[in-house]
C-alpha cells in the first residue's frame, strides 16, 4: 500500500523516522515558538532588540546545553538538539544563534575542556540562563583564518595577562562570561573571563541589517588579568575552539531548515489566495516549479541532517560531514528565503512577512561559523588531501 503523506514541509515523512522522545521534544519547542516567539519576533527584529524575556523560557525547557550530561543539563540526544534548533530557527535565526552560542560554543568547551571546579561554577547557572556567555574567537583582521590570532595571553606569576580584541561576537553586549581564545607561547588556549574584570569591555554593533534580534558586539582585552584557575585546562590548541564550532555548525545545519520551512509555509498560503490573471498564483506552472524546487531542497536538507544526527549519536560524525551539511542546508535556506521574498511581490519587503527577515538573517548564517567558501575548501581538502587555504 502506498502511504500518502500530506505535509508539504515534510514530504519524505522524516518525522516518522524520529522516536517518541524526539517527536515530543520537537512538539514542545514548536508550541513554545508558536505561542511565545511568533507574536513578538517581527517587532523585536524591527526594533533591533534581543528578546531577553525568552531566556527563562528556553532554560526552563532544558534547551540550554541540551545535549550535555550532568550539571543541570538535559542530556538529550543529538537529533533532539537538532530539532530544537530547527524549531527555534523557524521563529528566528537570532534565537537559534543565542542557544547555539550558549550551548555549543560556551557550555560545550567548559564541559569538554574545563576543570571540575569550572564545571560546577558555571554550567548549572548557564543551563538556568542566569549566566549568559559569549565565545570570542573572530578578530577584526579576519575570521576565516583563526590560526593568525593576534589576541595573546602571557604568563605573569600564577596569572595570565590578555591583550587584543574580538569582533562580531554574538551575545557580547549581554554576556556575563566570555570564553576567550588567545595565543600563548605554546599555542591557543581558552580563558573564562567574567564581566567586570578590569580591562575587559564589550561594545554593541548597532544598525545591522541581519540578525537584528540578536545582540552582536566587539570584545576588548587591555591587560586583563585572568587567574590560572580560569584557563580551560583541557584546551591546548586551536583544535579546541574548532571542535566547538563543529558542535555549533551541527545545530546550524538543522536550524536553517526551520527558517526555510517558515518561508515556504507562508508562501504556500499566499500563492493559493493571491489571485492574478483570474486564477490563484499557485495555479501557474512557473510558480509550481519554484515551489517544487523548495520542497526538493528542504527534503534533501532534512534527510542529510537526520543521518548526520544519527552518526553523531553513534560517535561517528566527522567535521567534513558537518561542513557539507552546514554549506548545503544554509545555501538551500537562503535560496528559498530569497525566492519566497520574490514571489510575495511588494508584500515581500514588509517585515509582516517572514521571508525577508529570514533572508536577511541567513546572510549572516551563511557567513558565520565558517563561510561557504571555507566549508567548500575543507571538503576539497578531504577529497584531494591537498589544503588550498
Ligand atoms: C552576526 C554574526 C555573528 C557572529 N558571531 C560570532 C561569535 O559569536 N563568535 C565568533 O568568534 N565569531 C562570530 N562571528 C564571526 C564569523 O565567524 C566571521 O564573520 C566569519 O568567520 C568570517 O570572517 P570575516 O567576517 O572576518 O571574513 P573574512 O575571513 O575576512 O572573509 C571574507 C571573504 O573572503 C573569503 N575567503 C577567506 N579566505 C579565503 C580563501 N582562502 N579562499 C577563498 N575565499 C576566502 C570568505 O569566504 C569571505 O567570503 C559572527 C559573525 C556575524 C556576521
Amino acid at each position: 500500500m502506498i502511504k500518502k503523506t500530506s505535509d508539504p514541509l515534510d514530504l519524505f515523512d522524516v518525522r516518522g523516522m524520529l522516536d517518541d522522545q524526539e517527536r515530543m521534544v520537537q512538539d514542545s519547542v514548536a508550541r513554545m515558538v508558536d505561542e511565545k516567539v511568533m507574536p513578538i519576533i517581527a517587532k523585536a527584529f524591527a526594533a533591533h532588540r534581543f528578546p531577553r524575556e525568552l531566556v527563562g523560557e528556553l532554560a526552563a525547557m532544558g534547551l540550554l546545553g541540551s545535549s550535555l550530561e550532568g550539571y543541570g543539563c538535559a542530556g538529550m540526544n543529538s537529533v533532539s538538539s537538532g530539532l530544537i534548533c530547527q524549531e527555534l530557527e523557524r521563529g528566528d535565526s537570532a534565537l537559534r544563534s543565542f542557544v547555539s552560542v550558549q550551548s555549543s560554543l560556551c557550555m560545550y568547551p567548559i564541559h569538554a575542556f574545563g576543570s571540575e571546579a569550572q564545571k560546577q561554577r558555571y554550567l548549572p547557572s548557564m543551563a538556568r540562563g542566569e549566566t549568559i556567555a559569549c565565545f570570542g574567537l573572530t578578530e577584526p583582521h579576519g575570521g576565516s583564518d583563526p590560526a593568525n590570532m593576534k589576541t595573546h595571553a602571557k604568563r605573569r606569576g600564577g596569572d595570565w595577562v590578555l591583550n587584543g580584541s574580538k569582533m562580531w561576537i554574538t551575545n557580547a553586549p549581554i554576556a556575563d562570561l566570555c570564553v576567550a581564545w588567545a595565543m600563548t607561547e605554546d599555542g591557543v588556549h581558552g580563558f573564562l573571563v567574567e564581566k567586570g574584570t578590569r580591562g575587559f569591555s564589550a561594545t554593541e554593533i548597532h544598525d545591522k541589517f541581519s540578525l537584528r534580534a540578536s545582540a552582536t558586539g566587539g570584545l576588548f582585552f587591555d591587560d586583563v588579568v585572568v587567574p590560572e584557575e580560569n584557563r580551560l585546562p583541557g584546551a591546548v590548541s586551536l583544535k579546541a575552539p574548532l571542535s566547538c564550532l563543529t558542535q555549533a555548525r551541527f545545530g546550524i545545519a538543522w536550524g536553517v531548515i526551520g527558517a526555510a520551512q517558515s518561508c515556504l509555509a507562508q508562501l504556500l498560503d499566499y500563492t493559493k489566495t493571491r489571485v492574478l490573471f483570474g486564477r490563484p498564483l499557485a495555479a501557474n506552472q512557473l510558480i509550481q516549479v519554484r515551489l517544487a524546487e523548495m520542497a526538493r531542497k528542504i527534503t534533501t536538507a532534512q534527510l542529510l541532517v537526520l543521518q548526520l544526527g544519527r552518526l553523531k549519536d553513534r560517535g561517528e560524525m566527522s567535521p567534513v560531514q558537518v561542513s557539507l551539511a552546514k554549506w548545503n542546508n544554509t545555501r538551500a535556506a537562503l535560496d528559498i528565503a530569497r525566492d519566497c521574498r520574490d514571489m510575495l511581490g511588494g508584500a515581500g519587503i514588509s517585515v509582516e512577512y517572514a521571508p525577508i527577515r529570514h533572508m536577511l538573517n541567513l546572510e549572516s548564517v551563511v557567513t558565520y561559523e565558517g563561510t561557504e567558501s571555507i566549508h567548500q575548501l575543507s571538503i576539497g581538502r578531504e577529497l584531494t588531501g591537498i589544503s588550498a587555504f
